[in-house]
């Protein structure tokens, strides 16, 4: 029946390609038949809509995301010390919308409301917020099936979403019920996760992860051992997955591994990050990619067995937001991306990423966001393959390496060129790409210092 099944989606998918819908082709080879078109998702996060921003001669009042600080050049657009004006996020989707690009899902990794202190908001406003995003979303893509998941700002106070229901749970499992089944809503519901088939691609899933339980700053799962059951939920979620022969992309707010800007810190708690290693390990033969925002930057990160081969690809895409810290010298510019994969497996294919000039955009009145780098193109890699991306990191790490320059550039998403990162910033990305678990990780920070020196 799955073989079937997989079959007539190839069929459909031929068809829709000689119809002229003007997919992409995907390259022969590897079970798919060479004529299948190729599938497309979007992923957007971290748009955090500062309902405050607007332009005055007070560059201190531009917006409270500022914190009091001066906006240093504020336009149209938005402002680097400042969260995403409306404007801002509204030309993403329209920019998405009018690519010319034909996807079958979008995924979307939250954080919607401002970072602003806690007094400032409320569970109210945040819920607005949220419900604010979504509506955007479903008025511009009303045939669109999104799959959200929650961030550690989609709650009140911030980073403390609870392992019980609660009004957000209860809000965000109202609006986002257009793209869900019933079973979805009633475990977002309870705990903020949820699985969901996605309905234009048979035996394709998406499990959304609530990892804000497991992020460092929230009390509320202090000590617990499976925060809402979430563990106990995944394993007998990817076992059934398993069975049915189903393809799972994991997607979630904050990413497993290693910070890849700062030395031996998870971005989530350590003993959580293990679990979920060891979940995601033990399935990794079903687990066709996994998807995350929150750092705000682009970066990869390639799971490896206990044996060191790799077996999972990872991606945390960078923030529609362009905000920064006063005393930090690097951000990002705005970015969405595009993943393309083969129709009958799921497997990766591609990536494309694209971002606005926020400078240019405010410069100009006119948001112009354009391709910033083809994946595959840009390093000359086959494919979004675990081996693929592993062969990749191995040639960061190389001294001097012009791969990782590149690579550097873009996890700013072209903000700064002229950035350079010293040999213990490069140790630092180089081992947070490779190593997901304590042991690795650790033992390859070791190895690069015997190898390369401080
Ligand atoms: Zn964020
Ligand atoms: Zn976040």
């Amino acid at each position: 029946m799955a073989l079937l099944g997989a079959f007539l989606c190839c069929v459909l998918a031929a068809w829709h390609c000689r119809t002229g819908l003007g997919l992409p082709l995907a390259p022969a080879g590897g079970g798919c038949p060479a004529a299948a078109a190729v599938g497309q998702f979007w992923h957007v996060t971290d748009l955090h809509l500062d309902p405050s921003y607007h332009i005055t001669d007070d560059h201190t009042k531009v917006c409270s995301s500022s914190k009091g600080a001066n906006a240093s050049n504020p336009g149209p657009f938005g402002d680097v010390l400042c969260d995403s004006p409306y404007q801002l996020i509204l030309s993403a989707f329209d920019f998405i919308k009018n690519s010319g690009q034909e996807a079958s899902f979008m995924i979307w990794t939250g954080d919607s409301p401002p970072h602003v202190p806690v007094s400032e908001l409320s569970t109210e406003t945040v819920i607005k917020v949220i419900s604010n995003m979504t509506m955007t979303i479903q008025s511009l893509f009303p045939n669109l099936q999104v799959f959200p998941a929650l961030g550690n700002h989609d709650y009140w106070p911030q980073d403390q979403l609870p392992i019980v229901t609660s009004e957000v749970y209860n809000a965000v499992a109202n609006l986002w019920k257009p793209w869900l089944d019933e079973e979805a809503i009633s475990t977002l519901r309870k705990g903020g996760f949820y699985s969901q088939k996605v309905t234009s691609n048979p035996n394709l899933r998406i499990i959304s992860l609530n990892t804000n339980l497991y992020y460092g700053p929230n009390v509320m799962t202090l000590n617990k051992t499976d925060p809402a059951n979430q563990f106990e939920w995944l394993e007998e979620t990817l076992n059934s997955s398993q069975q049915n022969k189903e393809k799972v992309y994991i997607i979630a707010h904050i990413p497993v591994g290693y910070l890849p800007f700062s030395s031996g810190i998870t971005a989530m708690r350590q003993y959580y990050n293990e679990k979920l290693i060891d979940i995601f390990r033990r399935y990794s033969n079903i687990i066709a990619g996994q998807f995350y925002g929150h750092n705000h930057k682009d970066s990869l990160m390639v799971l490896s067995d206990k044996k060191g081969s790799p077996v999972n690809s990872l991606f945390v895409a960078p923030a529609v937001t362009p905000v920064k810290g006063v005393l930090e010298k690097e951000t990002n510019n705005p970015g969405v991306r595009l993943f393309q994969y083969k129709p009958c497996d799921y497997t990766l294919l591609d990536m494309l990423q694209y971002y606005l000039n926020l400078t240019d955009a405010n410069l100009k009145g006119d948001a112009n966001w354009k391709l910033e780098y083809i994946l595959t193109q840009t390093y000359d890699i086959e494919d979004l393959q675990p081996k693929s991306l592993y062969g990749l990191a191995k040639q960061f790490a190389i001294p001097d390496s012009k791969q990782f320059i590149k690579y550097y550039n873009y996890f700013f998403v072209n903000y700064d060129s002229s950035v350079i990162c010293d040999k213990k910033c490069k140790a630092l990305q180089v081992c947070a790409i490779m190593n997901l678990d304590y042991v690795s990780y650790v033992d390859c920070l070791k190895q690069y210092y015997i190898k390369y020196g401080h």
